[in-house]
């Protein structure tokens, strides 16, 4: 009888035990949860903005080009729509004077860097080189929204990116635009992933491109042009800054990926040649980002 007590106190008390381990186990998983909500909220990329509104948000990368940029502004004019422009520096640099007409068409300019490196790969002092030097080439029209290149980014370039005061905006659609697609077909790519609060990404230039065929824009300016005439009656095509204002920003994690593969087949536009293993920080591997 004796034992048949001290056996079954002993099965409570373990019992006991391991509730309360598991009750431990879930408090600290529901406070990294809260944390990693949080931190994502406040450092985490905005892919696009939770609203029943029709507003949506055209973005442009790695211009301003010579040629394509004035096509596209037409575009957009004729279709009374806005859009944001991410710029190089670089290219900021060479065309000051479509800078100028950009902002003064009523669309926004965000930094993209001043030569696009995958900044998760590069020094801490160089990403705010990189940032700054982009945002005097910029000046006076850059308003403080910074697209990382590639769309590479993880926890210690957006928190770098947000000390210097800037919103990281990626985006919840594209159009495949820096490959080979006809106009037709990245419009209704386009028009397949559109919904209320979309961020679509699109380039007026390419920095680097897997086929000097892809250069080109006028591919990408036709689709603009076509998906414009099939969606402005059903939506308003806003800057960034503006959509911001119709609703909840949604975020992706703060912890990115870094494709070297894909960035190791790049040519880039500009002739340079850019050898990321040289990195300073001595981190570049696959292995050193997750998503
Ligand atoms: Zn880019």
């Amino acid at each position: 009888m004796m034992i048949d007590d001290t056996s079954s106190v002993a099965s409570r008390d373990g019992l006991e035990k391991a509730s309360l381990l598991a009750r431990i186990k879930a408090g600290i998983a529901w406070r990294r949860g809260l944390v990693r909500a949080r931190m994502q909220a406040r450092f985490g990329p905005i892919s696009h903005v939770r609203t029943t509104e029709p507003v949506v948000a055209l973005t442009f990368d790695d211009g301003p080009h010579p040629q394509f940029t004035p096509q596209l502004l037409e575009v957009l004019r004729k279709h009374g729509a806005h859009a944001t422009f991410f710029m190089l520096g670089t290219m900021a640099r060479r065309h000051p004077e479509i800078v100028r007409e950009v902002a003064e068409g009523g669309h926004a300019i965000g930094n993209h860097t001043l030569n696009h490196p995958s900044i998760p790969l590069v020094s801490r002092p160089e990403r705010w080189r990189q940032i700054r030097s982009c945002s005097r080439a910029l000046k006076p029209y850059e308003q403080k929204l910074f697209r990382p290149p590639y769309g590479h980014y993880d926890l210690g370039p957006c928190v770098d990116a947000a000390m210097l005061g800037y919103s990281i905006i990626g985006w919840n659609a594209h159009a495949f635009d820096w490959l080979d697609h006809d106009p037709e077909w990245m419009a209704e790519h386009m028009i397949a992933h559109l919904q209320p609060g979309s961020i679509i990404t699109l380039h007026d230039a390419l920095y680097s491109m897997l086929d000097e065929k892809h250069a080109d824009r006028i591919p990408t300016i036709h689709a603009v042009d076509l998906l414009l005439e099939k969606m402005s009656h059903r939506y308003r095509f806003v800057t960034v800054p503006e959509l911001l204002k119709h609703g909840t920003a949604e975020h992706w994690s703060c912890f990115g990926k870094v494709d070297l593969e894909f960035l190791s087949r790049l040519k880039p536009n500009d002739g340079s040649v850019r050898e990321y293993n040289a990195n300073p920080a001595g981190k570049c591997s696959a292995d050193n980002f997750r998503r």
